[in-house]
């Protein structure tokens, strides 16, 4: 056997801080799960044998070509799509179907454009029998913790996209799901915006029970941001390798950690 090409960055503190996430309960478990699509009369296997665990709290970067199933495979977790084999458990509960315990966020937003932030973060809150009084009260605390208040009452199309995407990703766990799916929820936003949703996402992630399924094609996105990242390949989409991030979290213009970063960047490069 040939040792990994990132053995060398596996430190005692990266050991360490895995054996402890790995020593939490499941949060969210895929098993034996299968997707095919039906395409000109016969069927295109696109995931093939999916078997993931995430702990509580961890926060999961899923990268992969495109076209490898990674939206279809959050979309399931969603309950949003049906499937041939397989069992998704949340905190040990098989689910099948929609459910208040998964959260999600797009890459579009998704909000409702007839909406305001307010009204847009109250709805699901109010949809799951909270009075309207309550839910204002819940809904302006969550926007108050992204710096919006002042676009409380405003639309949706006077936001700009980093902003919409903090309302879209507040409107989720308003709802206190237990898992939240997040399907390249980034990529629209130019890179300096994209930098501060990264780092909100963190800050929130840090300071509420939530265990994050992030989806991304950007490599250092998700090397940024997670503690694992589930690498999958395409044709059919199966899983490659579960890498476990280096400590602390490097990043590109972080000159004392450039080495590490780079090494763990040309490796899922060499895999995706
Ligand atoms: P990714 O998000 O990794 O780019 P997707 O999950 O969107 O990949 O798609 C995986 C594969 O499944 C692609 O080949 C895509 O064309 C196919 N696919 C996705 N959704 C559907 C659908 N509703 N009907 C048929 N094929 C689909
Ligand atoms: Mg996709």
């Amino acid at each position: 056997t040939t040792e990994h090409p990132l053995a060398k960055w596996n430190t005692p503190e990266i050991e360490d801080r895995n054996q402890r996430i790995l020593q939490r309960p499941p949060s969210l478990k895929i098993s034996g799960m299968h997707k095919s699509f039906g395409h000109d009369g016969k069927m295109v296997k696109v995931l093939n044998d999916i078997d993931f665990t995430a702990y509580k709290r961890e926060f999961v970067c899923v990268v992969g070509p495109s076209g490898c199933g990674k939206s279809t495979l959050a979309r399931l977790i969603a309950g949003l799509e049906t499937y041939e084999e397989g069992v998704i458990s949340i905190n040990d509960e098989v689910v099948s179907g929609p459910g208040p315990d998964r959260g999600m966020v797009f890459q579009s937003y998704s909000l409702f454009p007839w909406l305001t932030v307010k009204k847009n973060v109250m709805f699901g809150l109010v949809e799951n029998g909270m009075s309207e009084i309550s839910a204002e009260a819940e809904a302006l605390q969550w926007i108050d913790l992204v710096g919006l208040e002042r676009f409380a009452n405003s639309y949706p199309h006077q936001l700009s996209g980093g902003m919409k995407q903090r309302v879209a990703i507040i409107r989720a766990l308003a709802n206190k799901p237990k898992v939240l799916l997040m399907d390249e929820p980034f990529s629209a936003l130019d890179p300096k915006n994209r930098l501060k949703m990264q780092k909100y996402l963190l800050e929130i992630w840090k300071n509420i029970d939530i265990t994050i399924f992030f989806i991304t094609h950007d490599l250092e996105e998700a090397i940024y941001l997670a503690d694992r990242i589930l690498v999958l390949k395409a044709h059919p989409g199966e899983v490659v390798e579960t890498l476990n991030v280096p400590l602390p979290r490097p990043r590109k213009e972080d000159t004392f950690l450039s080495e590490e970063f780079l090494a763990t960047k040309a490796y899922l490069e060499s895999l995706v």
